[in-house]
């Protein structure tokens, strides 16, 4: 047989699906891939049963249904007064993922460079070669994730197509500062290059730390492109519900991948994400004021077990050194190494990294019970600590 696209076939199984399949066969407790363990509000799952069974179930329209569009422009504007027309420039897909893909397929010409910042989520490498993109790579360092700008402005040429920034950023919990933001967009300007904007966190940001999308700073309301989803602002990863906000120039040559991949996404769980976005403002900081008791109470019981614990900003990950527990080995060993003998799992930081990635960080993931949490702080006291 003729050989398969090379460039996707040179990546192995992602590593959220392998850490996931071991911990299932060791009865392991699974902190490794992001989810979490209690469905988000029954309101909004009780919306999308009823609108399952009240039909209609076809095709809705491809950018996504009016109500949900409207949702999308409305939290842009509640939430960081962007004034929206949610019908030029709202798109619906089925997850973020999707308007990532999108954004690469649409936007990349081959040989055109993609500013990126590690450590970075798994899933933009492979799209973005495989649209005929070239990475440029920044890496910001534990512990303090400073953004390092010169590095940041030489990765910048005239040959950059745009940035993807992760803000909040996984997996380094990292909140970027109003600062680092304005100086990203006065090199995305000064590149005439477009801002791609995974935002899918940006209801966890902790300590007081508001979320400012790129869109909303000077000179990036054209140019940037805001990216949420349903999985992680409602505690439902399974829906895959992803949404655009984008001037209607930046929006349409996505919308144009969207409509060749996949066209739409189910409009009962559309119907009920509208919904959703339309709670006050309660529910929004009570998600991000639940995951930072989540974040603290896990932070303690690693620090107590001498795991070096990198400040968590925002997302429900939390970063951490494991050199201080004396093991011998890599980070992936040490993930199959807690899984099968302590029965606890994370994932190893260095699948973040495009290559020579550090290899004594792990990421785990907190949004779980508390008595999950604290069950997983006991077993791998016990493990360690005899
Ligand atoms: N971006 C980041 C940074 C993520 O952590 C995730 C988590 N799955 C996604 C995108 C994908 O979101 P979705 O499930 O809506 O496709
Ligand atoms: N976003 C999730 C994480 O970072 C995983 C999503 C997936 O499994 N593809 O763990």
């Amino acid at each position: 047989m003729k050989q398969a696209n090379n460039i996707l076939s040179g990546y192995g199984t992602t590593v959220f699906e392998v850490m996931s399949r071991l911990a299932i066969e060791h009865q392991s407790i699974n902190l490794g891939q992001g989810f979490p363990d209690e469905d988000g509000p029954e309101d909004v799952r009780q919306l999308a049963a009823d609108a399952l069974m009240a039909g209609p179930n076809q095709y809705p329209p491809m950018l996504g249904i009016p109500e949900l569009r409207q949702a999308v422009a409305a939290h842009g504007q509640h939430h960081y007064g962007l004034d929206v027309d949610w019908q030029t420039e709202v798109m619906v897909a089925s997850g973020a993922t999707e308007v990532l893909t999108g954004c690469m397929l649409g936007l990349i010409e081959p040989g055109d460079e993609v500013v990126l910042i590690e450590p970075l989520y798994d899933c933009y490498l492979p799209i973005i070669k495989r649209a005929g993109g070239v990475p440029k790579m920044v890496r910001i360092e534990p512990p303090d994730w400073t953004l390092p700008r010169e590095a940041l402005a030489a990765a910048f040429s005239g040959k950059t197509k745009l940035i993807l920034l992760n803000n909040p950023m996984n997996p380094a919990a990292k909140v970027f500062t109003d600062d680092e933001l304005s100086f990203i967009a006065e090199l995305v300007i000064a590149h005439d290059a477009y801002a791609v904007c995974d935002e899918v966190y940006e209801h966890i940001a902790f300590d007081g730390r508001g979320h400012t999308p790129l869109m909303t700073l000077p000179g990036m309301r054209d140019r940037a492109i805001k990216i949420g989803s349903a999985g992680k602002t409602f505690s439902l990863t399974g829906w895959k519900v992803g949404y655009a906000t984008a001037a209607p120039e930046v929006l349409a040559p996505v919308a144009k991948a969207h409509q060749f991949v996949t066209f739409t996404t189910p409009p009962n769980l559309q119907k009920a994400v509208a919904y959703g976005l339309g709670k006050d403002d309660a529910y929004f900081q009570g998600l991000s004021d639940e995951m930072q008791a989540k974040r603290d109470r896990f932070a303690v019981g690693l620090n107590k077990l001498g795991f070096g614990v990198i400040d968590c900003q925002g997302t429900y990950f939390m970063f951490a050194d494991f050199r201080p527990l004396g093991f011998d080995g890599d980070d992936v060993a040490f993930c199959q190494h807690i899984t099968t003998e302590a029965g606890v799992t994370a994932v190893p930081v260095s699948a973040f990294y495009l290559e020579n990635g550090p290899k004594h960080f792990v990421r785990f993931c907190f949004s779980k019970k508390n008595e999950v949490l604290d069950a997983a702080i006991d077993r791998l006291e016990k493990h360690f600590k005899g």
